[in-house]
């Protein structure tokens, strides 16, 4: 197999293909502080995309309650177990050795689904990437342990089929919303022996080609984070399409002039936690810097949120602002080393990470640039950080603004936000 740098990882790691790195990359950033499982990008997309016969159990976008929730049912513990199963005790990261802009998590020292598949020896013959094929119960429930806690004072056997316990402060969840990361080495691409899948060079984009795509699943078997699904009426897998005429600005109402506009699901988002771009890549494959780039910004930049499990290997280009509340070993182990970082930074952002939050769902265009202009102090605050320690924020009420890929204004918001008082005329009559 060819090697190919993994700036995830920090480090070379073999792939079935040679590195072809796409022009743009479709990227978002999820705040998973701020989701309230409202459960609207998943009907975004549903009825958008999947409302019909033989995608009952297809759910492009997702949000499950962690750590039990999972669609499939325990899609990542089950994965996980198989790698540690193959390299027992050696899936690790070195987060210091190594560490630099192109490496800003450390290193990984396990085996990624493509290396731990080289050793593979079973009935079905090799494998391309380590993985399995959820059985049709774990597909059937979407909302599985929703809203379900994890007392932090009991093993996980003690709590498989329990809801929470009090005292409330000794549990914690959280909602952790998925979709097809479209990642720069995609297992499901990786996998399939029809060369049906394919990554688009123009945005990153994977998509399935339904009319080579012979049903072998293949891909839903080597997909590490299960979303490539088989549709059974069609004999053929299927996978989110990242809102392809969206991003290519051939929305009539959003994008009058041409202009890339953010995917069904982030834009229907309410509590404000997405935000989806499209960052230049180097034709070596490494993301240009820009770091006027809101997901530039946010994720090589300021490094505040992470990919999902990193050390999978795909290289996913979804990334998570970590929820503050939950165990660091749970989240370190989702994210990888770089979360006390990450957190530490969101709990007392400096003013111009501030401005930047400012910007999720505020326009439906996509941004490719951020501006800030300097408005007056307006609150000190105390910010209790993570480590208990206290901290002083001072406030501005700064004004960012946002432009289009033709450097067009798309939205200009200031730090507090307007707040307007109804008329008289129009009492609250509720
Ligand atoms: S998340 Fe899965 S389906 Fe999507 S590109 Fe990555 S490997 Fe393929
Ligand atoms: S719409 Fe936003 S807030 Fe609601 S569940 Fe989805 S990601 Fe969470």
């Amino acid at each position: 197999m060819p090697d190919v740098y993994n700036w995830q990882i920090g480090r070379t790691m073999a792939y079935p293909f040679a590195a072809a790195p796409a022009k743009w990359q479709f990227a978002f950033v999820f705040n998973t502080n701020r989701c309230i499982n409202c459960q609207t990008c998943t009907m975004a997309c549903r009825s958008t995309w999947t409302f019909s016969k033989g995608q009952e159990n297809i759910w492009w976008n997702n949000v499950e309650t962690k750590p039990f929730g999972g669609y499939p049912q325990n899609w990542d513990s089950k994965l996980l177990a198989l790698l540690e199963e193959y390299n027992p005790g050696g899936q690790l990261w070195d987060p210091v050795t190594g560490k630099s802009p192109e490496a800003p998590y450390g290193r990984f020292e396990g085996k990624t689904i493509f290396e731990a598949a080289a050793g593979y020896a079973g009935a079905e013959g090799p494998k391309v990437a380590l993985g399995y094929i959820p059985t049709a119960e774990e597909w059937a429930s979407p909302n599985i342990f929703e809203d379900h806690a994890r007392p932090e004072a009991r093993p996980p056997s003690a709590v498989k089929h329990m809801t929470a316990t009090l005292p409330e402060h000794k549990v914690w969840f959280f909602y952790l919303a998925r979709l097809c990361n479209h990642c720069t080495f995609p297992g499901c691409l990786a996998a399939c022996p029809r060369q049906a899948i394919y990554k688009r060079p123009e945005d990153g984009v994977v998509l399935i080609d339904q009319s080579r795509c012979n049903g072998y699943q293949k891909c839903v078997e080597a997909c590490p984070y299960k979303k490539a699904i088989f549709r059974p009426n069609t004999g053929a897998s299927e996978k989110c399409v990242a809102c392809y005429p969206r991003l290519e600005g051939r929305d009539p109402e959003l994008s009058p002039n041409g202009e890339p506009c953010e995917t069904r699901c982030m834009t229907a988002c309410v509590g404000k936690i997405r935000m989806q771009g499209l960052v230049r890549i180097e034709e070596d494959g490494a993301w240009a810097k820009d770091p006027q780039n809101p997901i530039f910004y946010l994720v090589r930049e300021r490094q505040v949120a992470l990919p999902l499990y990193p050390q999978f290997g795909a290289e996913p280009n979804g990334f998570y602002i970590p929820p503050r509340w939950v165990p660091r070993p749970y989240l370190i182990q989702m994210f990888g080393p770089g979360v006390g970082h990450a957190i530490e930074q969101y709990s007392c952002p400096d003013r111009e990470l501030l401005a930047v939050l400012q910007l999720f769902r505020t326009a439906q265009q996509i941004i490719f640039r951020f501006e800030i202009q300097p408005g007056p102090k307006i609150a000190e605050i105390e910010v209790t950080m993570p480590d208990g320690s206290s901290r002083a924020q001072a406030i501005f009420n700064d004004t960012v603004i946002g432009y289009n890929k033709f450097d067009k204004e798309a939205v200009r918001i200031t730090i507090e936000e307007p707040t307007f008082e109804r008329p008289a005329i129009h009492p609250n009559s509720i």
